[in-house]
């Protein structure tokens, strides 16, 4: 039985925090789309891309490459939790309230911080600024993170407002929520983009940090209610890629209710590894890459052998 971390309380209506906006994003659904990125994240893939998205709290982030040694930081914290050495500036975690004025100061972005708030309001004049371009790119809005469904009451209120205003909504997640949730989620929604990592539970919970039982489940119980689902995998060379897991994968699929529109692969790529350095994280022993061309093409003909349209994306 999954146990899920407390869900981020959006009673108050800043309570979510947003740590980043993309717009004009094409990899996120369909035409042309501004993407919100939602703090807090239940997993914590080994592979993940935004390490930022896990914390649902604000977090100090800190480029040595940016930084000038100005010392501006050091002035201004109130907590005196900020000091320079031979490393660069270095934060201590126990003294700093992570109230940004670091940030602030800094001339050069290299410290920065993760993590703000943004209410329905706010959002909602971000993104009918975009309406235009929607319309005539057939985009619209995707929320991402993280795992949006941590922050569902402000992600249903967000929905419904898009709704409103002839949006086209796609939501990214995990599937990793109450299933009473996402279900009530997918009234609102007009594509998922259903993460799919590794089908045997044990390996899943070594790899994510947590076992994949809801999230399958998750999967039947929205393509039961013919939710339009585009399956996403990432592919990471001796992770996921063996051709137990793809078969397993593609099985699993081939089975689902309804009409999944397709499955999109994607290959990973080491984006993340400055962003752990920024955070302070070890990723050192993390090295991680995709399959080679030569097996992404099996990998694809194995999801063509049940009828199922793979793609690179
Ligand atoms: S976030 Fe605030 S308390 Fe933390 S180091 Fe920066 S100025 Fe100091
Ligand atoms: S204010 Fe920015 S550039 Fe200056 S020392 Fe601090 S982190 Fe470095």
């Amino acid at each position: 039985m999954a146990s899920f971390p407390d869900k981020v309380d959006s009673s108050d209506v800043y309570s979510c925090l947003i740590f980043d906006i993309k717009r004009y994003a094409i990899n996120d659904g369909p035409g042309i789309r501004t993407t919100v990125f939602m703090k807090g994240c239940p997993l914590s893939c080994i592979w993940c891309h935004n390490p930022e998205s896990r914390s649902p709290d604000v977090q100090k982030m800190y480029s040595t490459a940016k930084c000038i040694g100005c010392e501006q930081c050091i002035k201004i914290c109130p907590e005196h939790a900020c000091t320079l050495t031979s490393d660069g500036i270095i934060t201590y975690i126990d003294r700093c309230i992570v109230c940004g004025q670091c940030a602030e100061s800094c001339p050069t972005k290299a410290t920065e911080m993760s993590g703000r708030p943004e209410t329905v309001q706010s959002l909602m004049e971000i993104l009918e600024k975009e309406v235009l371009i929607f319309d005539q790119s057939g985009g619209g809005v995707t929320f991402s993170g993280g795992e949006p469904l941590m922050c569902s009451d402000i992600l249903i209120q967000l929905l419904d407002a898009c709704g409103k205003k002839g949006i086209h909504r796609t939501v990214d997640t995990s599937g990793y929520a109450e299933t009473e949730t996402i279900l009530n989620v997918a009234k609102r929604v007009d594509l998922f983009l259903y993460d799919l990592k590794i089908m045997d539970s044990i390996m899943h919970k070594k790899y994510t940090g947590v076992d994949n039982e809801i999230i399958l489940h998750n999967l039947k119980a929205l393509a039961e209610v013919g939710a339009n689902i585009t399956i996403r995998i990432p592919l990471i060379k001796g992770i996921n890629d063996d051709p137990k897991n793809i078969e397993d994968s593609a099985v699993f699929i081939a089975r689902l209710a309804g009409d999944i529109k397709g499955v999109d692969l994607l290959p990973h790529h080491n984006i993340a590894d400055n962003k752990h350095k920024k955070l302070g994280q070890d990723h050192t022993s993390q090295t991680m890459v995709a399959p080679d061309q030569e097996r992404q093409e099996q990998i694809i003909a194995q999801f063509e052998a049940y009828g199922i349209q793979a793609k690179i994306h």
